[in-house]
């Protein structure tokens, strides 16, 4: 029988819906960096499952637009489009404890429900929480209705899936670069410890309506099949951390470290997004800014 490989495993996990830019560079660097310094493993993972908006052409510029930056990946890649199965799994467990249901309503339906209900809470990403609970149906009607072929999505039963995960859910936070020394709840690695509030979500979606996964499972469900350690990402990300270390609990997967960096911000202080125009990395290519400058632009 072959040793685990005890080598610490970090990953930066695109999404093919549009070209990288600068944002995704620092995360990309950060994760190849720190694997090295760390004498670990580095990984790359297509996150693809919203048909709609990933492209073959997106991922083969994301392909490109690393090499270019000098990193290095193992192979194979994992793409999250060939393991629907796994994440069909891991539903159907959280279905089978009861902490799954499904939903029908649209999302214009819910802007006027909560247009209707002035100062109702939003979660983390400003979202309103899903207005309708479970209580709003019963579980009869939901079922007939999925029978008839109406189009839902699948939702986490938020307090139910709380109270089954118990008490002192929280994650640990590693320390900005460069690691500071261990000192007042710091543990020796520099991770210190962030409760996590998986509520201020609300019911969040888990399955969507056209696809049998979402953004949530499907990376707990593949962190944990990769052997992923280390978690590097985007601080916009931080407080969806809360609702994987729930997922994590109830699907008894192992938990990572966290390390959320700061975002690239515009010369507005905006996070860069191709909505708002951001330059891509293909564009600051296209007018002869160096692999190493954007490095510096990157981790600067
Ligand atoms: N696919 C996500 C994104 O592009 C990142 C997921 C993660 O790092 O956990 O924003």
């Amino acid at each position: 029988m072959s040793r685990p490989d005890p080598r610490p495993v970090f990953r930066f996990a695109p999404s093919p819906n549009g070209l990288l830019h600068l944002g995704h560079a620092r995360s990309a660097l950060l994760n190849a960096e720190m694997a090295r310094a760390a004498g670990g493993r580095f990984l790359l993972r297509i996150e693809d499952i919203d048909a709609t908006r990933c492209r073959p052409d997106y991922e083969a510029a994301i392909h490109e637009d690393l090499r270019w930056l000098g990193l290095d990946w193992e192979r194979p890649v994992r793409r999250q489009s060939e393991h629907m199965d796994a994440y069909r799994a891991a539903l159907e467990r959280l279905e089978a404890m009861g902490l799954v249901y499904a939903s029908f309503e649209s999302r214009a339906e819910i802007r006027r429900d909560v247009a209707a209900r002035p100062g109702w809470p939003v979660d983390p990403d400003g979202a309103p929480l899903f207005p309708f609970n479970r209580a709003a149906m019963s579980d009869e009607e939901r079922r007939t209705r999925q029978a008839a072929g109406e189009p839902y999505a699948l939702r986490l039963d938020m307090a139910r899936a709380v109270a089954v995960a118990g008490e002192g859910l929280s994650w640990r936070e590693l320390a900005p670069r460069p690691a500071t020394p261990p000192s007042g709840g710091r543990d020796e690695d520099g991770a210190a410890p962030v409760t996590a509030d998986p509520a201020a979500w609300g019911d969040v979606v888990i399955a969507r309506k056209e696809t049998p996964t979402s953004y949530h499972l499907s990376v707990v469900v593949d962190d944990a099949a990769q052997g992923v350690t280390h978690v590097v990402r985007g601080a916009d990300l931080k407080a969806a951390t809360s609702v994987h270390r729930l997922l994590q609990r109830l699907l008894g997967l192992p938990e990572p470290l966290y390390h959320h960096h700061p975002l690239v911000l515009d010369g507005e202080g905006r996070k860069l997004s191709k909505s708002i125009g951001s330059e891509s990395l293909r564009d600051l290519r296209a007018r002869g800014v160096s692999a190493e400058a954007v490095r510096g632009l990157a981790l600067g």
